[in-house]
């Protein structure tokens, strides 16, 4: 984008901010959340027109206000944008694929015609336009904020009882003993890269095969445009390494320093303080299939995301940006991996691990409101008739298979479940290929409508 352009467009932005027209709305979540799926398919829900039986609880489109929305023609040039054709194509496929995940910010602009409910401008005016913007990053960019809060020093103790833990021990063990071996008084250039690797590497291992969620910095696991940056060679030195001053941890400590003050503070500044709403996806369903140790991980997780919707005057949010999120859904994902009387059980699961009762209730300034959906629906739901009793049950292909399965995926626990239900009941919720998206039909989901709702109905009056 040139100067002019740029002008332009923020000038554009800016006239329709004031007019009420414009919105921008964040989609986040850990990796493999469902962020690329929930954003694939609210584009398509919003692009191919009013289709009232198929978004029933989305008030602008039961009242046949709808007029339809396109992609915008002002996609901002200097920003990578949101892939969507590029995921349609994967659900286009025979047999379809799910599309490749989210791997740093992206965007997509679009523009929704509607009639206007009420008031001056539903005398005046034949239609009105609001101007929405979506945006998707990791999640894994959020937990990097308690990082402000703690120096070098801290951060390493805190990584390091956090890997003491007994699903990660025998993981870090390896690292443990590299760090001790490395000369922190002469330390080659090629070697604090080696050291990194090796970092990075644990952190993936650590989220392949622990189900751990709590991964700091959040840009080594999840670079974005920062890959290979100078200040992304930074991993917590061991405890004792700290206790008497060495060039390693110098020059670890200005690494941190320069994280904090080039990447997290930035992040915040320049992209999340321009939200306007934000969704927060959370996949509850893998990591009660991953165990005990994985749910508390993804509680832990998911406490230090909200921080960054607290924005009490004393909050570290409040003295790093100046916050407007005025709405934040809370969305437990895939919902169609279980049968549709479990979704009240899954909603109530999301709430108690973000422990507060979520709805009705003001999340210091933002709204906020939990449910369970699937983006991309890639089960149909039904009952099966077993010793003469209805029971429900769903049916789908799993990730990979041939044929079609029907099966009753398990009950979701309506709270944390206890050490002793993880180890006498194991979960074991499927995963599901998608079926093959029809272009002509919005694709197949659960709860998109009240979501759409949440986010954009009153923004369409
Ligand atoms: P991201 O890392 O947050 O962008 O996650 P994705 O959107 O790529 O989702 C990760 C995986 O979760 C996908 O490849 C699918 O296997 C699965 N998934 C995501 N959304 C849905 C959904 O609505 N229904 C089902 N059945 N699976 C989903």
């Amino acid at each position: 984008m040139s100067w002019l352009e740029g002008i332009h467009y923020q000038g554009r932005q800016w006239g329709n901010r004031a007019l009420d027209r414009h919105l921008r709305v964040g989609v986040t979540g850990l990796s493999g959340a469902g962020k690329t799926a929930f954003i694939t398919s609210l584009v398509h829900q919003l692009t191919l027109g009013d289709q009232p039986a198929h978004l029933p609880f989305f008030s602008v489109v039961a009242q046949q206000r709808y007029l339809g929305g396109r992609l915008a023609s002002n996609q901002p040039l200097s920003l990578p944008r949101f892939p969507y054709e590029h995921n349609l194509r994967h659900l286009q496929q025979r047999p379809a694929a799910w599309p490749p995940s989210t791997t740093g910010w992206s965007q997509l602009n679009l523009t929704l015609r509607y009639k206007p409910a009420h008031g001056v401008r539903a005398r005046l005016q034949s239609h009105s336009e609001l101007n929405l913007e979506l945006i998707d990053y990791p999640g894994e960019w959020l937990l990097d904020l308690p990082m402000l809060q703690q120096d070098y020093q801290a951060w390493s103790h805190f990584c390091w009882a956090l890997f003491a833990q007994p699903h990660r021990e025998a993981l870090s063990r390896v690292f443990a003993e590299r760090l001790r071996q490395a000369d922190l008084n002469n330390l080659a250039e090629l070697e604090l890269q080696q050291l990194t690797d090796a970092y990075s590497a644990l952190l993936q291992e650590f989220r392949a095969h622990a189900g751990t969620y709590l991964h700091q910095p959040g840009r080594l696991l999840v670079p974005g445009e920062l890959a290979g940056a100078p200040m992304l060679q930074l991993f917590p030195l061991l405890p004792e390494q700290l206790s008497a001053p060495s060039p390693l941890l110098q020059k670890l400590t200005e690494h941190y320093n320069s994280y904090c003050d080039y990447v997290v503070k930035p992040f915040y500044k320049q992209h999340f303080a321009r939200l306007d709403r934000q969704v927060v996806l959370v996949d509850c369903l893998s990591a009660l299939n991953a165990g005990e140790a994985a749910m508390q991980e993804l509680q832990q997780a998911l406490r230090l995301i909200m921080q960054s919707f607290r924005y009490g005057p004393a909050s570290v949010v409040a003295r790093v940006f100046k916050p407007q999120i005025h709405k934040v859904l809370f969305a437990a994902s895939k919902a169609d991996h279980v049968t549709p009387e479990q979704h009240k059980a899954l909603t109530l699961l999301l709430q108690q691990l973000l422990q507060q009762p979520i709805k009705h209730s003001h999340y210091a300034a933002a709204q906020s409101e939990a449910m369970a959906l699937a983006a991309i629906r890639a089960s149909q739901a039904g009952y099966i008739e077993q010793g003469g009793q209805k029971q429900p049950c769903i049916r789908g292909f799993e990730l990979g298979a041939a044929q079609p399965v029907t099966l009753f995926p398990g009950d979701v626990p309506s709270t944390l479940p206890t050490a002793e239900l993880f180890k006498t009941h194991p979960f074991q919720f499927p995963a599901l290929a998608p079926s093959t998206l029809d272009v002509q039909q919005p694709l197949p989901h659960v709860r998109m409508d009240h979501a759409l709702e949440f986010l954009l109905g009153d923004k369409l009056r």
